[in-house]
């Protein structure tokens, strides 16, 4: 509810006083930073572990995930490998086809797995995260998400301080670059539980209704590619043609080349 609040703020003190640059700046580096948190981190080093690294990127990458503000990063992971698990079958916490064993239309399905989903009681089992609860420093940035979330709410409204000397500009910063920033990433993660088991091409077999959606796929930093991804969930390339952008994999091949990340996973395509 916080980020919804916080965007109908954003646009009506915008309209009434104007959005400063800083607030704008902040947006996209702030959001930019903190979706790479939950794309690189969050999704493909913690949940399918398509590749290796050292504690400090991953303490740096989960960090930057809960400022996201998407959820506890362990009921993030735990909720997306369920969704491998059961994807589009009983037990996808998130599909738009099916919820309980029961087919749900259309409407109500891009809802619920867009959205609703998230108003539901998700069941995981604790087994599906015992690598992490075996990890006590990822145990403990686990237990204090909430405090990652403020600071990363913190860092633009300070930047809007700094940068513009008066308590309106921290105001819009907290509001631009924080809870504006919040809900359109959110949005962005949900259209990849909905959109891309929906709309778009499905040139693997993968036995559910996962989709490659362009438009997803260049939003949402590469999660797009999302039938590539379930035929290949282990690798940490999705996109997989230079049509096919993948912003998250240009990273993750970025901090291989400098030596911060090993043990890349790529995709075995039968040629
Ligand atoms: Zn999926
Ligand atoms: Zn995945």
């Amino acid at each position: 509810m916080t980020p919804i609040i916080g965007t109908i703020a954003t646009i009506v003190l915008a309209i009434l006083y104007g959005l400063p640059a800083h607030a704008v700046v902040s947006f996209f580096l702030v959001g930019g930073t903190t979706a790479l948190g939950v794309t690189v981190g969050f999704h493909r080093l913690f949940t399918h572990r398509s590749f290796a690294t050292s504690k400090f990127v991953e303490w740096t990458l989960m960090v930057l995930g809960c400022m996201a503000g998407q959820s506890a990063p362990f009921f993030w992971i735990a909720t997306h490998r369920t969704h491998h698990q059961h994807s589009d079958e009983d037990g996808d916490p998130h599909s738009p086809h099916v919820r309980e064993g029961l087919p749900l239309g259309f409407w109500r399905g891009f809802w619920h797995a867009h959205s609703g989903w998230v108003l539901t009681e998700v069941q995981y089992s604790a087994d599906s995260i015992s690598d992490l609860n075996r990890r006590p420093d990822l145990v403990w940035i686990n237990r204090h998400w909430v405090v990652w979330y403020l600071v990363g709410l913190g860092i633009p409204a300070a930047i809007g301080f700094l940068v513009g000397g008066t308590l309106y500009d921290a105001l819009i910063g907290l509001l631009c670059g924080g809870l504006l920033r919040q809900f359109v990433a959110l949005q962005v993660t949900f259209a990849v539980n909905s959109i891309t088991h929906i709309w778009g091409a499905q040139p693997f077999q993968t036995g559910d209704q996962s989709r490659n959606n362009f438009l997803v796929g260049l939003l949402a930093l590469g999660e797009g590619w999302h039938n590539n991804h379930h035929a290949f969930p282990y690798s940490a390339c999705h996109g997989l043609h230079w049509y096919q952008p993948d912003v998250t994999w240009c990273l993750i091949w970025a901090l291989e080349r400098v030596g911060l990340v090993w043990q890349v996973k790529r995709p075995r395509l039968r040629q």
